[in-house]
Order: C-alpha cells, then structure tokens, then sequence
C-alpha cells in the first residue's frame, strides 16, 4: 500500500504507540484478577494489536471498594468545587497535548477516520472536561419560601459512586459525555469501556491521575458485557447507572437494578431517526452533504444517525439522483488517511451483520440505487448502500442497522411524512429539511425525540441535552446542564429558628 505524507505520519505515530494493556483500579494499572486477558483488534487490518486484562466481576468490586473508599474519604466529593475544577481544566489541556496520540490510539481501536478522532478528541471531548470543570463552582443549590420561623436548604449532593457503562462507537467521546459531569459532581466512578475498544478510556484515566485527580475516583474495568457489565448492573455499592448502548442490553440495567439495590439507571439508546425533506426544501449540496453524513458518518454506527430518508413525493427523484451522487464520492478505506471519510466497521461480526440487512433489503423488495462492492484491504470495509423504494414496514425500515444502509422512503404528502416519521418505537432524534418555519415548528413539537435538527444533521453541543424518547431512552440525558442531574442526589435541610430579638 502506498501512503499518502500524511497517511504514513499517522501510520507512524501509531507504530510507536505504547498501548495500555490493563485496568485501571485506585489509581494504578493492574492485571486482571484471574489473569485472564483478551484481544483487541484494528478493525483496518483484521489484526490482534494487543491484549488487554480481562475484568471480571473480581475486578469491578475492587473498583468500587476503591471508588466506594475515595467517596467516603472526601478527597474529590467534599473539596472545594474550585479544586474540582482546576483538576477537569488540566485534564482537558492533557487531551488536548496528547490529541494525536489518542486519536491514532482511537482509530487503530475502532476503525474510525482519523479525521473524525482528530475532531472528537483533539476538540470535543477537552471541550466537555472544560465546561463540566467550569460548571462546578457555578453550580447552586436554593433556599425555599419560608416564614421567619425556618429556613430551608435544597442542597445538590454527588449521588456517590457511579457505574458509566459505554459503546464502543464513540468511545473516548461517550467515556467524556458521562465522566465530565460525574467528576464535576464530585462522584467516584467506575467505568467500563465496549470491549472492542477497550484502549481510549485506560488511557485517559493516566492522564486523569496526571491532572490531580485522587486515586479511586476514576477506575476503568476493560471486559465484557455479561461479566464486567452485568457485575456493574448488579453490584449493590453502585449508586446509579449511566449506560449508553443498544435498547436491548439498557433493559437489561432495568432487570439488574430490580434484582439489587434498585439503582437509578440512565439510559442512552439505539434509534432509528428519520430525515424528512418536505415539499418546500431546497435540495441543495447543504441537504445533500447533511443527508450524506447522517447515514454514512462515522460508517453510520451513530445512534443518531438517519437511515430513513422520508422525502415529499415531488422531491423524490431529485434527492434521490444527489444523494446518490454524494455516497459514490465518498471515500471508503485506511482510517489513518486524512482524506478518507468512511473507516472500517468495528467488527468482522458488525460487519456481516449489517451486510445481512442489505441482503434483507433486497429480499424485501427495496430497489437499489447505489451498491458498491469494491474491496479496500483485509479490514473489517464495508461500503455504503442506498436503497429507493423502501416502504415502512420493511425490516430495512424499521429495525437498528448500525451502519452505512440509506433508506429512501417516498411520501406522498408532509403529512404522510409526518406518520412515517412517527411509526417508530424509538425516538432519539429527527433531521427535517423545509424553507418554512412554521411547518418546521409544527414538525419539531409533533416529532417524540430528544432532539430534533431544523435544515441540518445535528446532535447539538455541549450546552444541549442529548437522550431519547420511548426506546431510545429514559429521562436521563447527557450533555447541558440537564446532565448532571444523573449524577446528583437532592436533600432538603429543614431549620427552626426561635425569634430573637
Ligand atoms: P451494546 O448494548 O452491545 O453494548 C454497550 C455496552 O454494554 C458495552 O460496554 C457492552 O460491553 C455492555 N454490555 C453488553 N452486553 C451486556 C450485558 N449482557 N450486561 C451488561 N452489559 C452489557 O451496544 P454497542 O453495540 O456497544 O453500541 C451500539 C448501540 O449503542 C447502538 O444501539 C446505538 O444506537 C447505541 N448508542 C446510543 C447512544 C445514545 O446516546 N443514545 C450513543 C451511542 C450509541
């Protein structure tokens, strides 16, 4: 293969990484309890780049004895919330300094673009360690009306020790999404990155230790689901859950929590969002590039991607002929090239899975409209598939896929598009494209999902709450101010006072 300058500069870099090999518990690096180990592979090769220590339900509980001590200790939970945030302002300023390392460290996890790593990690995730660290010495509780004879406190206490259970598809960005709260609170956390990308999270626990933060408060338990992730879900010293995932495994949580100590768990779940293109939209390159991104970004492993493209009748064939014309250009291959847009998906087994959908859509009857089936090395590659003709109660329509497969589904009017927007039972977000604000208005308050993008693909920022409706969620949202409420606990403090004077 011959590399682009900047393709073998990061090809480079990640030559020389040294990649974090064990868990990190009570502010060390340590082995797995029983030993064991797993791989983990570059989904760009195929190849094992590492092994990694295999947590176990012995691990997690020395996590939390550690995070459980750190708590109780007061060292992060009761300092000064000044303290707590100087500690989150120079953790994001370590992300930043080692924003290259990280993002090779991510894409040669994960299989994503090294541009997109770049932007998460080299922008984003500092962003969320800066504002959350901002947003501790900001954050008040309130005194309620009382007459003379009392006074009374709402205090907001850190709920304790948390549990923050993430997917792989995102995973250094969703790891900062639920940490950077957590900490800001003054919680102690336990957290469990996917197994297929175990290596961002052990990373930025060092670089948290770095940063000042005390032993304990962040631990990182690299296993599997049903060990490590269930032993969270069970565990009866964890105070919340903050579990993002597919809709399947966040019920799970729901049954763990039941049959333990009844913890609150926050769920962050699949989708399966529309984009609607109304009568009145202007299909432009800005719908086009929009529409492109929300199926194919990130290989549309995105759980707020829109894979169902519902398009006003009259608009139909114009959208369609772009649509297609953006997914051919796009550029599919080694994720350490600066110039590819789609990487590898994350597994061989993820892979075959949303190839199957393409097959099912054929089944189906669907009509496809761009297929390509050109091959880009021994990796995990898959290229994207547009279908046209789809109808909503075909499986393409209506179930999870996870990756690059475009539905375009026809409607005959905007308020059909309406009803096949709604004819789903998820609800994590929607993308509507129209030149009137009125029909817009009416779109985003009918539309049940946690958030809705007017002329645009967009999951918002830093400052917006981000979560879902029906199956996609539960009121737990992360981002905004919204978050911290998973991580707080609420107490009323009651005076009497005696009349003086
Ligand atoms: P997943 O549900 O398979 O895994 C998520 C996490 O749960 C992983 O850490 C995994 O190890 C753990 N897990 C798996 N089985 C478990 C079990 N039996 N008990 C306890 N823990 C278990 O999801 P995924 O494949 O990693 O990620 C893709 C899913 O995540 C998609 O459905 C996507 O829509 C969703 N997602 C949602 C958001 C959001 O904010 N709503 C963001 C990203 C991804």
């Amino acid at each position: 293969m011959t590399l682009s300058p900047d393709a073998k500069r990061f090809h480079d870099v990640a030559g020389r990484l040294s990649l974090p090999s064990q868990a990190f518990i009570d502010g060390r690096f340590q082995a797995a309890h029983s030993g064991r180990t797993f791989e983990t592979l570059n989904p760009a090769t195929g190849n094992v780049i590492g092994l990694v220590a295999k947590a176990e339900a012995a691990d997690v509980d020395l996590a939390v004895t550690a995070a459980r001590r750190s708590f109780r200790d007061g060292s992060w939970s009761r300092c000064a919330p000044e303290h707590r945030k100087s500690v989150l302002l120079r953790l994001a300023q370590l992300v930043r300094d080692h924003a290259e390392e990280l993002a090779v460290l991510e894409s040669i996890d994960s299989g994503k673009t090294i541009t997109d790593c770049l932007a998460e990690i080299g922008e984003h995730v500092p962003t969320f360690f800066q504002w959350y660290g901002e947003l501790a010495d900001k954050s008040f509780g309130k005194v309620a009306p009382t007459g003379e004879d009392a006074l009374a406190l709402i205090l907001k206490e850190p709920v304790g020790v948390v549990g923050l259970v993430l997917p792989w598809n995102f995973p250094l960005l969703m790891a900062a999404w639920k940490l950077a709260p957590a900490l800001a609170c003054g919680c102690s956390t336990v957290v469990k990155p996917a197994e297929q990308t175990p290596l961002s999270a052990l990373r930025l626990a060092e670089l948290a230790m770095e940063a000042g933060l005390p032993a304990g408060v962040l631990n990182v338990v690299p296993g599997f689901g049903e060990t490590a992730g269930q032993a969270i879900g069970r565990h009866r010293d964890i105070d919340v859950v903050s579990f993002t995932g597919s809709t399947e495994v966040g019920a799970l949580f729901l049954r763990y929590a039941s049959e333990s100590n009844l913890k609150p768990v926050g769920l962050e779940m699949g989708g399966k969002s529309p984009l609607v293109v109304l009568d009145d939209a202007e299909i432009d390159d800005h719908l086009i590039s929009n529409a492109v991104s929300a199926a194919c970004w990130n290989g549309g492993q995105n759980c707020s991607a829109n894979m169902r493209q519902i398009v006003h009748a009259k608009q139909k064939e114009a959208f369609l002929q772009k649509v297609v014309e953006g997914v051919t250009a796009l550029k599919v291959g080694d994720p350490l090239d600066p110039e590819t847009q789609m990487g590898a998906m994350v597994t061989h087994e993820h892979m075959e899975r949303v190839a199957s959908y393409v097959d099912k859509g054929r089944r189906e009857g669907a009509r496809v409209a761009y297929a390509n089936d050109g091959k880009h090395g021994q990796g995990f590659f898959l290229n994207p598939t547009v279908f046209d003709g789809v109808t909503p109660d075909m499986a393409i329509a209506r179930e999870e896929i996870f990756g690059p497969v475009l539905g375009v589904i026809e409607a005959a009017d905007n308020a059909e598009a309406l009803d096949i927007a709604l004819d789903t039972p998820y609800g994590l977000h929607a993308s509507v494209f129209t030149r009137d604000m009125d029909k817009a208005m009416h779109f985003a308050r009918r539309l049940p999902c946690g958030t809705v993008s007017i002329n645009c693909f967009s999951e918002g920022d830093v400052k917006t709450p981000f979560g879902g409706y029906k199956q996609s969620g539960s009121l737990a949202r992360d981002n905004g101010v919204e978050a911290m409420d998973q991580y707080v606990q609420t107490k009323t403090v009651w005076f009497h006072l005696k009349p003086t004077g």
